[in-house]
Protein backbone atom coordinates (compact mmCIF):
# COMPACT_ATOMS: atom_id res chain seq x y z
CA UNK A 1 0.00 0.00 0.00
CA UNK A 2 1.02 3.70 -0.89
CA UNK A 3 1.71 6.06 2.22
CA UNK A 4 -1.10 8.02 2.90
CA UNK A 5 -0.40 11.37 2.08
CA UNK A 6 -3.35 13.75 1.05
CA UNK A 7 -3.60 12.93 -2.92
CA UNK A 8 -7.20 12.23 -3.36
CA UNK A 9 -8.36 8.95 -4.94
CA UNK A 10 -10.05 9.34 -9.05
CA UNK A 11 -11.88 7.20 -10.93
CA UNK A 12 -9.05 5.79 -12.30
CA UNK A 13 -8.32 4.21 -8.75
CA UNK A 14 -11.97 3.01 -8.93
CA UNK A 15 -11.10 1.19 -11.70
CA UNK A 16 -8.05 0.03 -10.58
CA UNK A 17 -9.86 -1.85 -7.78
CA UNK A 18 -12.41 -2.92 -9.78
CA UNK A 19 -9.70 -4.99 -11.68
CA UNK A 20 -8.05 -6.25 -8.22
CA UNK A 21 -11.94 -7.01 -6.83
CA UNK A 22 -12.46 -9.18 -10.07
CA UNK A 23 -12.91 -12.45 -8.64
CA UNK A 24 -12.50 -11.97 -4.74
CA UNK A 25 -15.62 -9.69 -4.39
CA UNK A 26 -18.97 -10.20 -5.17
CA UNK A 27 -20.24 -8.81 -8.25
CA UNK A 28 -24.09 -8.28 -5.90
CA UNK A 29 -27.54 -8.51 -7.75
CA UNK A 30 -28.97 -4.91 -8.45
CA UNK A 31 -32.80 -5.75 -6.96
CA UNK A 32 -36.40 -3.76 -8.22
CA UNK A 33 -39.50 -3.67 -6.46
CA UNK A 34 -42.83 -2.68 -7.96
CA UNK A 35 -44.19 -1.95 -4.93
CA UNK A 36 -41.13 0.07 -3.45
CA UNK A 37 -41.44 1.92 -7.19
CA UNK A 38 -45.07 2.28 -6.24
CA UNK A 39 -44.45 4.12 -2.67
CA UNK A 40 -42.09 6.42 -4.17
CA UNK A 41 -43.52 7.05 -7.74
CA UNK A 42 -40.21 6.06 -8.97
CA UNK A 43 -38.08 3.88 -10.67
CA UNK A 44 -35.62 2.57 -7.62
CA UNK A 45 -32.50 0.34 -8.49
CA UNK A 46 -31.38 -1.55 -5.23
CA UNK A 47 -27.40 -2.14 -5.24
CA UNK A 48 -27.85 -5.34 -2.41
CA UNK A 49 -24.19 -5.54 -0.78
CA UNK A 50 -26.05 -7.50 2.06
CA UNK A 51 -24.68 -9.99 -0.53
CA UNK A 52 -21.02 -8.38 -0.81
CA UNK A 53 -18.68 -11.36 1.10
CA UNK A 54 -18.91 -10.94 5.17
CA UNK A 55 -22.15 -9.20 4.50
CA UNK A 56 -21.14 -5.83 3.52
CA UNK A 57 -19.72 -3.15 1.50
CA UNK A 58 -16.52 -3.17 3.45
CA UNK A 59 -14.74 -6.20 2.17
CA UNK A 60 -14.09 -3.43 -1.05
CA UNK A 61 -12.12 -1.56 -0.07
CA UNK A 62 -10.53 -4.18 2.80
CA UNK A 63 -9.33 -6.14 -0.02
CA UNK A 64 -8.23 -3.24 -2.31
CA UNK A 65 -5.96 -1.80 0.44
CA UNK A 66 -4.83 -5.38 0.89
CA UNK A 67 -4.05 -6.51 -1.79
CA UNK A 68 -1.69 -3.63 -2.87
CA UNK A 69 0.88 -4.36 0.57
CA UNK A 70 4.53 -4.95 -0.66
CA UNK A 71 6.31 -8.12 0.80
CA UNK A 72 7.15 -6.99 3.89
CA UNK A 73 4.14 -5.42 4.98
CA UNK A 74 2.54 -8.80 3.79
CA UNK A 75 5.14 -10.81 6.40
CA UNK A 76 4.01 -8.56 9.02
CA UNK A 77 0.59 -8.26 8.73
CA UNK A 78 -2.40 -5.94 9.10
CA UNK A 79 -4.23 -4.25 11.59
CA UNK A 80 -7.45 -2.75 11.99
CA UNK A 81 -9.98 -1.25 14.90
CA UNK A 82 -13.51 -1.98 14.94
CA UNK A 83 -15.90 -4.23 15.96
CA UNK A 84 -18.18 -4.09 13.14
CA UNK A 85 -17.97 -5.14 9.53
CA UNK A 86 -14.67 -3.51 8.40
CA UNK A 87 -13.19 -6.28 11.16
CA UNK A 88 -14.47 -9.50 9.32
CA UNK A 89 -13.75 -7.01 6.21
CA UNK A 90 -10.02 -7.11 7.01
CA UNK A 91 -10.08 -10.64 8.66
CA UNK A 92 -11.42 -12.53 5.25
CA UNK A 93 -9.42 -10.38 2.89
CA UNK A 94 -5.97 -11.12 4.81
CA UNK A 95 -6.60 -14.76 4.90
CA UNK A 96 -7.38 -14.67 1.30
CA UNK A 97 -3.95 -12.88 0.66
CA UNK A 98 -2.20 -14.95 3.10
CA UNK A 99 -1.38 -12.40 5.51
CA UNK A 100 -1.52 -12.47 9.38
CA UNK A 101 -4.46 -9.55 10.85
CA UNK A 102 -4.61 -9.00 13.83
CA UNK A 103 -7.90 -7.00 15.50
CA UNK A 104 -8.23 -4.86 18.04
CA UNK A 105 -11.85 -4.90 20.08
CA UNK A 106 -13.49 -3.97 23.24
CA UNK A 107 -13.76 -6.86 25.35
CA UNK A 108 -17.43 -6.60 25.76
CA UNK A 109 -17.90 -6.60 21.64
CA UNK A 110 -20.75 -9.46 20.81
CA UNK A 111 -19.39 -12.77 21.26
CA UNK A 112 -20.87 -13.46 17.86
CA UNK A 113 -18.69 -10.83 16.10
CA UNK A 114 -15.43 -11.98 17.86
CA UNK A 115 -16.71 -15.40 16.59
CA UNK A 116 -16.84 -14.32 12.83
CA UNK A 117 -13.68 -12.55 12.90
CA UNK A 118 -12.06 -15.34 14.63
CA UNK A 119 -13.42 -18.03 11.83
CA UNK A 120 -11.25 -15.83 9.25
CA UNK A 121 -8.41 -16.68 11.78
CA UNK A 122 -7.83 -13.40 12.41
CA UNK A 123 -5.84 -12.64 15.87
CA UNK A 124 -8.16 -10.45 18.77
CA UNK A 125 -6.69 -8.31 21.01
CA UNK A 126 -9.23 -6.59 23.29
CA UNK A 127 -9.44 -3.55 25.73
CA UNK A 128 -11.43 -2.21 28.14
CA UNK A 129 -13.03 0.56 26.31
CA UNK A 130 -14.23 2.68 29.42
CA UNK A 131 -10.12 2.80 30.32
CA UNK A 132 -8.12 2.90 27.19
CA UNK A 133 -8.79 4.55 23.93
CA UNK A 134 -8.80 2.05 21.30
CA UNK A 135 -6.47 4.35 18.74
CA UNK A 136 -3.59 4.16 21.37
CA UNK A 137 -3.71 0.09 21.97
CA UNK A 138 -3.72 0.00 17.99
CA UNK A 139 -0.50 2.80 17.42
CA UNK A 140 1.48 0.34 20.29
CA UNK A 141 0.54 -2.66 18.45
CA UNK A 142 1.46 -1.42 15.22
CA UNK A 143 4.47 -0.06 16.43
CA UNK A 144 5.53 -2.65 18.18
CA UNK A 145 5.01 -5.55 15.83
CA UNK A 146 5.64 -3.26 12.59
CA UNK A 147 1.75 -4.02 11.60
CA UNK A 148 -0.18 -1.87 9.13
CA UNK A 149 -2.96 -0.16 10.18
CA UNK A 150 -5.98 -0.10 7.90
CA UNK A 151 -8.77 2.79 8.57
CA UNK A 152 -11.98 2.15 8.04
CA UNK A 153 -13.20 4.70 5.78
CA UNK A 154 -10.28 7.73 5.67
CA UNK A 155 -7.90 5.87 3.00
CA UNK A 156 -7.75 6.28 -0.91
CA UNK A 157 -7.31 2.35 -1.26
CA UNK A 158 -10.45 1.98 1.09
CA UNK A 159 -12.17 4.79 -1.18
CA UNK A 160 -11.87 3.32 -4.49
CA UNK A 161 -12.53 -0.13 -3.34
CA UNK A 162 -16.17 1.05 -1.73
CA UNK A 163 -16.10 3.07 -5.28
CA UNK A 164 -16.45 -0.30 -7.20
CA UNK A 165 -19.77 -0.87 -5.78
CA UNK A 166 -21.45 2.29 -7.75
CA UNK A 167 -18.88 2.05 -10.73
CA UNK A 168 -21.21 -1.62 -10.78
CA UNK A 169 -24.54 -0.02 -10.66
CA UNK A 170 -24.34 2.62 -13.12
CA UNK A 171 -22.45 -0.09 -15.70
CA UNK A 172 -25.78 -2.61 -15.07
CA UNK A 173 -28.30 -0.06 -15.43
CA UNK A 174 -27.13 2.83 -16.94
CA UNK A 175 -27.48 6.99 -15.87
CA UNK A 176 -29.42 7.86 -12.59
CA UNK A 177 -31.07 11.29 -11.88
CA UNK A 178 -30.07 10.26 -7.91
CA UNK A 179 -27.94 7.83 -6.14
CA UNK A 180 -28.37 7.69 -2.41
CA UNK A 181 -25.59 6.57 -0.13
CA UNK A 182 -25.87 5.90 3.32
CA UNK A 183 -23.04 7.96 5.25
CA UNK A 184 -21.08 6.93 8.58
CA UNK A 185 -17.29 8.03 8.12
CA UNK A 186 -17.66 8.74 4.37
CA UNK A 187 -15.54 6.21 2.77
CA UNK A 188 -18.57 4.46 0.95
CA UNK A 189 -20.48 8.11 -0.26
CA UNK A 190 -16.84 9.33 -1.57
CA UNK A 191 -15.80 6.66 -3.26
CA UNK A 192 -19.92 6.08 -4.53
CA UNK A 193 -19.42 10.00 -5.68
CA UNK A 194 -16.62 10.03 -7.89
CA UNK A 195 -18.07 6.77 -9.85
CA UNK A 196 -21.33 8.69 -10.45
CA UNK A 197 -18.70 11.71 -11.58
CA UNK A 198 -17.01 9.88 -13.68
CA UNK A 199 -20.71 7.80 -14.99
CA UNK A 200 -23.21 9.17 -14.92
CA UNK A 201 -22.23 13.38 -14.76
CA UNK A 202 -25.84 14.76 -14.18
CA UNK A 203 -26.76 11.86 -11.03
CA UNK A 204 -26.64 13.80 -7.89
CA UNK A 205 -25.55 12.18 -4.78
CA UNK A 206 -27.32 12.26 -1.72
CA UNK A 207 -26.09 11.01 1.59
CA UNK A 208 -28.33 9.50 3.84
CA UNK A 209 -27.55 9.44 8.22
CA UNK A 210 -29.07 8.82 11.30
CA UNK A 211 -30.87 11.80 13.02
CA UNK A 212 -28.50 11.30 16.00
CA UNK A 213 -25.26 11.70 14.05
CA UNK A 214 -25.74 14.54 12.04
CA UNK A 215 -22.07 15.01 11.80
CA UNK A 216 -21.88 15.10 8.42
CA UNK A 217 -24.85 17.65 7.56
CA UNK A 218 -23.63 20.06 9.70
CA UNK A 219 -19.50 19.39 8.26
CA UNK A 220 -21.26 20.25 4.87
CA UNK A 221 -23.10 23.40 6.08
CA UNK A 222 -20.51 24.40 8.41
CA UNK A 223 -17.64 24.08 5.37
CA UNK A 224 -15.11 22.41 8.27
CA UNK A 225 -15.01 19.00 10.10
CA UNK A 226 -17.47 19.12 12.65
CA UNK A 227 -16.90 16.50 15.82
CA UNK A 228 -19.68 15.08 17.63
CA UNK A 229 -19.93 12.15 20.65
CA UNK A 230 -20.47 8.62 19.41
CA UNK A 231 -24.38 8.97 18.89
CA UNK A 232 -26.46 6.67 20.21
CA UNK A 233 -28.25 5.12 16.81
CA UNK A 234 -29.71 2.11 15.27
CA UNK A 235 -27.44 2.48 12.47
CA UNK A 236 -24.01 1.10 14.49
CA UNK A 237 -22.37 1.28 11.33
CA UNK A 238 -22.91 5.10 10.96
CA UNK A 239 -22.68 5.74 14.67
CA UNK A 240 -19.23 7.97 13.40
CA UNK A 241 -17.85 11.08 15.35
CA UNK A 242 -16.51 12.44 12.28
CA UNK A 243 -15.86 12.84 8.49
CA UNK A 244 -12.34 12.03 7.18
CA UNK A 245 -9.35 14.43 6.12
CA UNK A 246 -9.74 12.21 2.50
CA UNK A 247 -13.44 11.98 2.83
CA UNK A 248 -14.84 15.43 3.03
CA UNK A 249 -13.20 17.22 0.68
CA UNK A 250 -14.83 14.44 -1.84
CA UNK A 251 -18.12 14.79 -0.27
CA UNK A 252 -17.80 18.64 -0.19
CA UNK A 253 -17.25 18.72 -3.82
CA UNK A 254 -19.62 16.07 -5.25
CA UNK A 255 -22.54 15.13 -2.61
CA UNK A 256 -25.14 17.63 -3.01
CA UNK A 257 -26.68 17.51 -0.17
CA UNK A 258 -26.99 15.30 3.47
CA UNK A 259 -30.20 14.38 5.17
CA UNK A 260 -31.01 12.30 7.94
CA UNK A 261 -33.43 9.42 9.11
CA UNK A 262 -34.86 8.39 12.16
CA UNK A 263 -34.09 4.94 13.56
CA UNK A 264 -38.19 4.54 13.84
CA UNK A 265 -37.75 5.16 9.66
CA UNK A 266 -34.93 2.64 9.93
CA UNK A 267 -36.70 0.04 11.61
CA UNK A 268 -40.13 0.64 8.99
CA UNK A 269 -37.22 0.29 6.20
CA UNK A 270 -35.99 -3.09 7.55
CA UNK A 271 -39.77 -4.36 7.59
CA UNK A 272 -40.72 -3.46 4.23
CA UNK A 273 -37.05 -5.28 2.99
CA UNK A 274 -37.88 -8.32 5.22
CA UNK A 275 -42.00 -8.39 4.54
CA UNK A 276 -42.04 -6.94 0.94
CA UNK A 277 -38.62 -8.10 -0.62
CA UNK A 278 -37.59 -10.58 1.25
CA UNK A 279 -34.23 -9.69 2.71
CA UNK A 280 -32.75 -9.37 5.73
CA UNK A 281 -31.06 -5.63 5.75
CA UNK A 282 -29.14 -4.54 8.99
CA UNK A 283 -30.38 -0.85 10.65
CA UNK A 284 -27.18 1.39 9.28
CA UNK A 285 -28.20 -0.56 5.54
CA UNK A 286 -31.58 0.67 5.46
CA UNK A 287 -30.50 4.81 5.43
CA UNK A 288 -30.33 5.15 1.96
CA UNK A 289 -33.79 3.46 1.17
CA UNK A 290 -35.55 4.71 4.43
CA UNK A 291 -34.90 8.78 2.82
CA UNK A 292 -36.68 7.69 -0.20
CA UNK A 293 -39.21 5.14 1.25
CA UNK A 294 -40.37 7.77 4.24
CA UNK A 295 -40.39 10.67 1.73
CA UNK A 296 -37.46 12.64 3.11
CA UNK A 297 -36.15 12.92 -0.38
CA UNK A 298 -38.41 13.62 -3.22
CA UNK A 299 -37.79 11.63 -6.16
CA UNK A 300 -40.98 11.44 -7.99
CA UNK A 301 -40.70 10.47 -11.94
CA UNK A 302 -36.97 10.07 -11.44
CA UNK A 303 -34.50 6.80 -12.16
CA UNK A 304 -33.17 6.42 -8.50
CA UNK A 305 -30.09 4.00 -7.58
CA UNK A 306 -30.01 3.28 -3.31
CA UNK A 307 -27.03 1.54 -1.97
CA UNK A 308 -28.07 -0.93 0.73
CA UNK A 309 -25.15 -1.49 2.51
CA UNK A 310 -24.77 -4.36 4.40
CA UNK A 311 -27.07 -7.08 6.10
CA UNK A 312 -25.43 -8.51 9.32
CA UNK A 313 -27.50 -8.24 12.27
CA UNK A 314 -28.17 -10.43 15.12
CA UNK A 315 -31.30 -13.01 14.40
CA UNK A 316 -33.10 -12.46 18.10
CA UNK A 317 -32.33 -8.39 17.48
CA UNK A 318 -33.89 -8.50 13.73
CA UNK A 319 -37.05 -10.33 15.40
CA UNK A 320 -37.48 -7.94 18.60
CA UNK A 321 -37.29 -5.24 15.66
CA UNK A 322 -39.24 -6.66 13.56
CA UNK A 323 -42.30 -7.47 16.29
CA UNK A 324 -41.54 -3.43 16.87
CA UNK A 325 -39.80 -4.36 20.52
CA UNK A 326 -37.33 -1.75 22.50
CA UNK A 327 -33.46 -3.16 22.16
CA UNK A 328 -30.28 -2.00 23.39
CA UNK A 329 -28.20 0.50 21.59
C1 LIG B 1 -19.30 1.01 7.51
C2 LIG B 1 -20.71 0.95 7.11
C3 LIG B 1 -21.41 2.09 6.65
C4 LIG B 1 -20.77 3.46 6.61
O1 LIG B 1 -19.70 3.50 5.70
P1 LIG B 1 -18.65 4.70 5.70
O2 LIG B 1 -17.68 4.35 4.63
O3 LIG B 1 -18.02 4.73 7.07
O4 LIG B 1 -19.41 5.95 5.45
C5 LIG B 1 -22.72 1.94 6.24
N1 LIG B 1 -23.34 0.75 6.29
C6 LIG B 1 -22.72 -0.37 6.72
C7 LIG B 1 -23.47 -1.65 6.74
C8 LIG B 1 -21.38 -0.31 7.15
O5 LIG B 1 -20.77 -1.43 7.58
Amino acid sequence: MKQPSLIPPTYDDIAAAARRLDGAAHRTPVLTSRQADAIAGAHLFFKAENFQRIGAFKFRGAFNAIAQLDASQRRAGVLAYSSGNHAQAIALAASLEGIPATIVMPEDAPTSKMEATRGYCAEIVTYDRYREDRMAVADKLAHERGLTLIPPYDHPDVIAGQGTAAKELFEEIGELDTLLVCLGGGGLTAGCALAAQALSPHCRVIAVEPEAGNDGQRSLSEGRIVHIEAPRTLADGAATTHLGDYTFPIIQRLVSEIVTVSDQALVETMRFFASRMKITVEPTGCLAAAAVLQGVVPVKGQRVGILISGGNVDMPRFAALLAGNSVEL
